[in-house]
Order: C-alpha cells, then structure tokens, then sequence
C-alpha cells in the first residue's frame, strides 16, 4: 500500500478519486507512467527512440503463482501495425499489453522492442515512448493545460494548442473565458466524458509516441461523440504501433490484425475475414456479439 500511494503526494489532489478494483489500479498506473516501479536493472540503458517492432517470445504471467493468466505466449508485432486484441472478458487482454509498459513484469519469457529485452531498458525512457488511452481517463485537479501537457512538461503553447485541436477539443477550450487555463475537477469546471476522452486523445498526440495502447470505450457516449472521438483515434494511431482492446466491430474489421486471446494465450489471430472463415473462437465470438458493441457483456462505465 505504501507504495501505491506515496506518489500521489507529489501529484496533489485527483480529480477523480482513487477508483476501486482493477481498472482503478490500472488508471492509477497510467497516471504514474514514469514512475519507476519495478526496479531498472543496474545495467539498464535509455531506450533509442524505438520504430515498435514488439516481440512477445513464450511470455508467462500471473499475478499470483497458482493461476497463471498467460502461458507461453509468442507475439510477433511490426512496426506501423494496428492489431485488435478481442476474447472473453478476463482472458487476459489487458494483462497482456500492460507487460509492455512494464506494469507487470512476465515471470517467463521476454519480451523486446525493436530487438531490445524491455528489462534492459529504463522504464522512464520505455514509458515515454508508449502512449495509453483508456476509457476511463484520469485527469488531476489542474488547467487544462497542465493535463494535456502532463508526461511532456516542456511543451509549448503551440504545441499544447495543436494537440487539443487535432483530439477536436478547441471548440471547448474556445468557449471558455479562460481557455487552456481553465480549472477543472471538483472545483472547477466538470468535463463529461467524451471532453475526457478528448484530454486523453489530445495528451497522447502531444507525447508523440511510436508505441499506443489504447483500450476502447464500452461506455455510453451519444453516436455522435463516439464517431468523432474514432476518427481522432484513428488519426493518432497513423504512423504508430497500435495495440487496441477493441469492442467496435468497426475497430476490429478495420485492424490490420486481430488477436483473439483465450485459454491463456492467443487462440487465433488474422483478418477479419479470414477468422471468420474458420471455425473457431472468432467466429463464436462474432455470433455472440450484440449490435455494434463487441462484447456480450461489456464493461459498465463504472468500472
Ligand atoms: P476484460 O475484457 O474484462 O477487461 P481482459 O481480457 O482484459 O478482460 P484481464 O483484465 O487482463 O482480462 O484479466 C485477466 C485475469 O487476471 C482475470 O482473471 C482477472 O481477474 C485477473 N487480474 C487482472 N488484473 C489483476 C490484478 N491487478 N490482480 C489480480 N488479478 C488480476
């Protein structure tokens, strides 16, 4: 406990409480994404600016020794790809892209980018190459500006202002008096949830990264909100490694790539076509998907 909750002292107040169960610990990591937590092994060197090429070789995890969520998984990613992770609720999608970053560390196996073991490389320098954007977006008691620009303090005005118009959050910051500065959180201005999401687009286009992780909305946004906050999705990932958790089946079709995980691995991947084509896990889930959203059950946005 001790260490989850030291550096929250340096961050000051969050706007949003320190949320409960998983997903809050995940939030919670993100919002420390240059926190070394796992200890950088004494020989451990800045990463070079990495291309994205990611390599899972018979990576095994589990957060406790009786019950392994990932068994010998190899993962073969290039540069530039968008690959759509789908499977059952807690197969081990998320669990599986956050060894990237290092939140976890694999128990067997390794995994490298650009041909570097990420062990070897310090988790700052890894970090700041690796843009996250999940549904339920942390944001700290601050201007706008301090959270667009948070995890790249040095930017500039230009650069803050270009990141917020191409996540399509300018019509916001122009609308209040006091723009970029403006206060939110608790004792500010409320944002709703897809000016949130629009933060988090917008601090990642900022952080330039060649790696993104994003885990896609299940929560209600009217049509209009979500076809939009897509498109600036879609934006960011051009030129990137993408790995998305994709429950848009437009997402999915789209991806250049789609990994199903299941039983403790990858079950299947390919195109969409091609999966559907074979009788397998994705086509059981494809029959099980219900309107436009990809997960029988999808998380609630309270989660
Ligand atoms: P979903 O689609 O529901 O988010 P998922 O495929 O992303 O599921 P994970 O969240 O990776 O699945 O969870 C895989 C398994 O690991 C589940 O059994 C889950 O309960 C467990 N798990 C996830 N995070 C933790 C954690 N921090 N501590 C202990 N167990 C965890």
């Amino acid at each position: 406990v001790g260490v989850f909750y030291r550096p929250l002292e340096k961050i000051g107040a969050v706007v949003e409480t320190y949320p409960k169960g998983i997903a809050g610990f995940r939030r919670y990591r993100e919002l420390l994404a240059t926190e070394p937590d796992i200890a950088d092994s004494p020989n451990a060197i800045p990463a070079p600016p990495l291309k994205g090429d990611i390599r899972f070789e018979g990576v095994g995890f589990g957060y406790s020794a009786d019950r392994p969520v990932l068994r010998h998984v190899d993962l073969d990613i290039r540069a530039g790809e968008t690959v759509a992770f789908v499977g059952p609720s807690g197969a081990g999608k998320t669990t599986l892209l956050s060894l990237i970053p290092r939140f976890y560390e694999a128990q067997s196996g390794r995994i490298t980018i650009d041909g570097h073991d990420i062990r070897d490389l310090t988790q700052g320098s890894l970090r700041a190459q690796i843009g996250i954007v999940q549904q339920d977006v942390f944001l700290f008691a601050g201007t706008i500006r301090e959270n667009i620009a948070y995890g790249r303090l040095d930017a500039s005005e230009a650069e803050i202002l270009e990141a917020a118009a191409r996540a399509r959050l300018d019509g916001l910051v122009a609308s209040l008096p006091e723009g970029l500065d403006t206060v939110i959180g608790e004792r500010g201005v409320k944002l709703s949830g897809g000016q949130k999401q629009r933060l988090a687009i917008a601090r990642a286009f900022l952080k330039n990264p060649p790696i993104l992780i994003l885990d896609e909305a299940t929560s209600a946004l009217d049509t209009q909100t979500e076809r939009e906050i897509q498109a600036s999705l879609a934006e960011l990932a051009q030129g990137r490694t993408t790995l998305v958790i994709a429950h848009r089946l437009a997402t999915i079709r789209h991806a250049d790539r789609i990994v199903v995980v299941a039983e403790h691995g990858i079950a299947e991947q390919g195109r969409h076509e091609v999966l559907l084509g074979q009788d397998g896990y994705y086509r059981r889930l494809h029959a099980a998907q219900v309107g436009d959203v990809w997960e029988s059950s999808p998380r609630t946005a309270a989660e």
